[in-house]
């Protein structure tokens, strides 16, 4: 079972959960299920997850912009 940092959007105490797949997790001080997930602090930098998430930023910027001179995105507007 993944143990995740939340911040609680709707108290401000940030606490550490046991997330099961099946539930939400929700704020042991408000029980608000409005919950935002930390980065954790012991999860290395590089985690395919980030790779990801860095590799669709990199694909979003170069595709849309290097991929094309200025002349061929001018015909394509
Ligand atoms: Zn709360």
């Amino acid at each position: 079972m993944p143990m995740y940092d939340y911040r609680c959007s709707a108290c401000s105490q940030a606490f550490e959960l046991l997330v099961r797949s099946s539930t939400v997790p929700a704020c042991p001080h408000c029980q608000s299920t409005e919950l935002q997930r930390q980065v954790s602090l012991t999860a290395a930098p590089g985690t395919s997850q980030a790779l990801i998430a860095a590799g669709r930023r990199a694909a979003a910027r170069e595709g849309h912009f290097s991929n094309y001179s200025k002349a061929d995105r001018a015909k394509i507007k």
